[in-house]
């Protein structure tokens, strides 16, 4: 705490104002299993799955850069839930946490398609996040259409599907 503020202090007399990060997003997957039409995800870029030594690199780097983090999502544009590993990459998380006094918000937003009790299990059991948001809505016969053409079987979201999604 005194060290804060003498660098605050610091900073002041330097004229660098400290760094507060409201919101920090990481991609996990770069794909999705379905096509809102005002998604920012670009479906053109090669689909990756983010690398646990990756994610562990940036963290670090984050929680070591003396900035202030509010929140960091896992969500970007894309999927989380179709990250293929992802109780590994909610380790990383975890054991950055582990003994920390402090920590950022966790966040992870999903579609909701994927979710079911395994995953769920594995979420709630990894410490890793504080919240998982669904972003969900309503369901018109045309979204039915594109969600049955897409092959999912669980939720989607009014506007949610182009009609000419792949
Ligand atoms: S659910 Fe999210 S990532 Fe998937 S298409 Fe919709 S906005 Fe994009």
């Amino acid at each position: 705490m005194i060290s804060n503020a003498h660098e605050a202090l610091a900073d002041r007399e330097s004229g660098v104002a400290p760094i507060f990060l409201e919101w920090f997003n990481i991609e996990l997957a770069s794909r999705c299993n379905l096509r809102c039409k005002w998604c920012s995800l670009d479906f053109d870029k090669p689909s990756v799955n983010m690398d646990e030594a990756l994610l562990g690199k940036a963290l670090d780097e984050l929680l070591s850069s003396g900035w202030t983090i509010g929140e960091i999502a896992l969500h970007n544009g894309g999927e989380a839930l179709m990250h293929p590993r992802l109780p590994a990459i909610l380790d990383v998380i975890a054991a950055r946490r582990a003994g920390r006094e402090s920590f950022p918000f966790i966040s992870l937003l999903t579609n909701g398609v994927l979710m079911n009790e395994r995953k769920a299990g594995q979420i709630l059991a990894s410490g890793a996040v504080d919240m998982v948001r669904f972003s969900v809505g309503r369901v018109s016969d045309r979204d039915r259409r594109c969600r049955e053409r897409k092959s999912v079987n669980a939720l989607a979201t009014k506007n949610r599907c182009t009609p000419n999604a792949p």
